[in-house]
């Protein structure tokens, strides 16, 4: 074992059928290559490196044990000895490293999308198009051989194990839970009745496998959806499972229906580990933690304090392939740490793209971004040092040309040093320590406060110029645009101006919700896991039944309306993962909505507008905050080629309507790509 700063996190663990040398699991995600055996090479490449990066054991995305389980049509299954032998090479990567690797047995019962779903129930889940239809006690056994073959081909595929998804609302779930579970035969009615689908199951499998192929099993520890499992039989389940075999237990929190976050960025690092700690306290096998865990100092606080034996990330091995390597080694300063914003990744899934992660466009990409050094490298500046700049000055640097990085503030950062100040995104400062530390160990001069001239880059010797020079606020053309109520978004989030009583916040894009959120916070702050499961509703220790409690929503103190001209529902641009939490927030927060509406003026009355009969209003505010969208800042591109640079535009300067950090992110990739060839 290396000298490690992280000595719990790096000690080995017996999980029965064979030890691991640490206790880092990466969990299970879908990556949307599961699907086809003609993406396996490089799902295994993926896992390979996460392997090789310290990752001690790893569960593949879900793959269901029958046709009624797949999560779509065509979805992932392992069904016959031809998908066996597909599989393969997966875990013959892993193994190359050292590795272990699980198969994930997902079924989704009736949260699948297509029309042959199934469930202990006919009641139709709130995020699937199609109705289930209720099994029969024989069409249930079937569904158990289903499970019982499907180990039994990961075993012969060469998989170490697999993970039952026994929780987030799935097929096993269906069953386990009174919240959902209406049956009255032996599949129903009493906790053992519920449980029997889980039990035979793994008896089923026990069957099946040999005795060194290990059973994890995904236990819903919170339902949180109202009339969830109580505690008393979450702990029963646990010790009727560890009896039928069981080495591991994994922590599953809340269904995908539930109305409460439980993995968006603004859910506090292993939010839920009570429940975690309070099952680890009353069995005998390992168990493990989750949710929101991104960084090596939490991970090893949560074993050494006895909440968990084991570590499950999942995001976190997308942002960062080395993240364990890196945490042995005590450089916590160089992981490039997941910020839980789900765009690239669970949001990319429900759109049908290849997932892939914001902060590391590498991620699933490998094979299209060469990370070759330059053939002949060059002396480039890079102007802007927001994230698009960040990322192409390291990317640049990391292929061996010689980096000048030119931003015109103190600070490096640009619009992630703003979403940093909004509440529930203090994550996203770590992406800028993370560049920040690139930047230094691959020695880029950096020139802070300088608004950099043609003439002095060509003095410099610098032909080769990245323009990232970003966005400025859109200033919309409207009388009393210039009245001292009005304000940017980003005077506000610097904390140049001061919140009024009563805002208009001006446009309902990613910002004018980012800025209700600062505003909200400003009044009734939600600091840290305890306000934060308080102002949820949520009892992470399991006492109330299925972990929900009554919540205590944050109210805004001030008047908060955001205005929009379009007459679609506020905040259609957000993510579809997260979207509904920010306008849940809001709700709660007690903002107000004006849709369609025509702004007329502003004057010392306030905002006057027009609602969609046409007729006209004053809103009395104190303040109007304008979130009104950007435009590319690209003053000096001009001066720049007229000097004979050659100029290569990225990020917001490229294109404002979609001020994007992933599209910024991956440009400077593929701008240092480019470059190199
Ligand atoms: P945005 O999402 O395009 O929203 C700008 C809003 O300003 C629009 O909703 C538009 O609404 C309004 N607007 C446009 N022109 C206007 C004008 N002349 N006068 C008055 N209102 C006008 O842009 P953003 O809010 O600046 O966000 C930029 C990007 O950052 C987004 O594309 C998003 O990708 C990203 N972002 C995302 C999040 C998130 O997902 N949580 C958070 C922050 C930023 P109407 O035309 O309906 O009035
Ligand atoms: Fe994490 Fe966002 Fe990357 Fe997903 S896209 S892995 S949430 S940083």
């Amino acid at each position: 074992m290396t000298d490690t700063a992280f000595k719990t996190l790096f000690s080995p663990l017996d999980l029965g059928p064979f030890s691991v040398p640490n206790r880092l699991i990466m969990g299970s995600m879908h990556t949307g290559l599961e699907e086809s055996p003609k993406h396996f090479d490089r799902l295994a490449g993926f896992f390979r490196q996460r392997a090789k990066g310290g990752a001690a054991l790893i569960i593949t995305g879900g793959v269901s044990p029958t046709e009624a389980g797949r999560a779509m049509p065509g979805g992932a299954a392992m069904l016959t000895e031809a998908d066996a032998e597909t599989h393969r090479v997966i875990p013959q990567a892993v193994h190359a490293e050292g590795g272990r690797i699980c198969l994930q047995l997902l079924h989704t019962g009736r949260y699948g999308f297509h029309p042959q779903i199934v469930s202990s129930t006919a009641a139709q889940a709130p995020i699937s198009p199609f109705p289930p239809k209720a099994l029969s006690g024989d069409e249930i056994k079937t569904e158990i051989e289903g499970f019982a073959r499907a180990a039994q081909l990961a075993e012969k595929a060469g998989y170490d194990g697999i993970e039952i998804m026994g929780s987030e609302g799935y097929f096993i779930n269906q069953f386990t839970s009174p919240a959902l579970n209406d049956r009255d035969d032996e599949w129903g009615g009493s906790a053992e009745n519920r449980q029997r689908l889980a039990i035979e199951i793994v008896r089923a499998i026990k069957v099946a496998v040999s005795e060194k192929f290990l059973l994890i099993f995904r236990l819903s520890l919170l339902d949180l959806v109202p009339g969830g499992t109580p505690w008393a039989e979450v702990e029963d389940l646990a010790h009727r499972l560890i009896d039928e075999g069981v080495h591991v237990l994994n922590s599953g929190i809340g269904w995908h229906e539930s109305r409460v976050p439980t993995i968006a960025s603004m859910v506090p690092p292993a939010a839920f580990r009570e429940a975690t700690a309070r099952l680890r306290s009353t069995v005998n096998v390992p168990v493990a933690v989750t949710n929101r865990i991104n960084m090596p100092e939490q991970a090893e606080q949560l074993l050494q304090d006895g909440t968990a034996d084991l570590i499950t990330m999942a995001r976190p091995w997308l942002a960062d392939a080395d993240w364990g390597q890196k945490a042995e080694q005590a450089q916590s300063d160089s992981i490039n740490t997941c910020i839980g914003c789900n765009q690239a990744c669970l949001d990319h899934i429900f759109v049908g793209k290849p997932v892939t992660c914001l902060v590391n466009p590498y991620a699933l990409q490998e094979d299209r971004l060469s990370r070759a050094a330059a053939q002949a490298p060059r002396k480039v500046a890079v102007i802007g040092g927001g994230v698009a700049g960040l990322s192409a000055a390291v990317e640049l640097a990391e292929r061996g040309h010689s980096v000048h990085l030119y931003e015109q503030s103190d600070r490096l950062g640009g619009q992630f040093l703003l979403a940093a100040r909004v509440p529930g995104k203090e994550d996203y400062s770590h992406t800028l320590r993370y560049y920040e530390q690139r930047l230094g160990a691959l020695g880029v001069t950096v020139h802070l406060g300088t608004t950099v001239t043609a003439s002095q880059l060509s003095d410099e010797g610098i032909a080769e110029v990245v323009l990232a020079t970003g966005v400025r606020p859109r200033v919309p053309e409207l009388p009393g645009i210039d009245h001292p109520m009005v304000v940017r978004y980003d005077e506000l989030l610097r904390g140049e101006a001061t919140p009024a009583d009563r805002i208009a916040v001006m446009g309902a894009g990613g910002i004018g919700f980012d800025v209700c959120e600062y505003l909200l916070h400003a009044d009734a702050p939600v600091s840290g896991t305890d306000d934060f499961l308080d102002h949820w509703g949520i009892d992470a220790s399991g006492d109330s039944a299925g972990g929900l409690t009554q919540s205590h929503p944050r109210h805004a103190r001030r008047d908060i309306t955001l205005c929009q001209r379009s007459d679609s529902k506020p905040g259609k641009s957000l993510g579809k993962t997260t979207g509904w939490i920010h306008r849940l927030q809001l709700r709660m927060g007690g903002v107000n909505h004006l849709t369609g509406i025509q702004y007329e003026r502003i004057d010392d009355a306030g905002l006057w507008y027009r609602d969609p009969a046409g007729e006209l209003h004053t809103l009395a505010v104190d303040q109007v905050v304008l979130c009104a969208g950007q435009l590319s800042e690209t003053t000096l591109r001009d001066s720049l080629t007229d000097a004979g640079l050659t100029v290569h535009t990225i990020g917001g300067a490229d294109k404002a309507a979609e001020l994007d950090a992933k599209r910024a992110i991956r440009q400077g990739v593929e701008v240092a790509v480019a470059l190199s060839a």
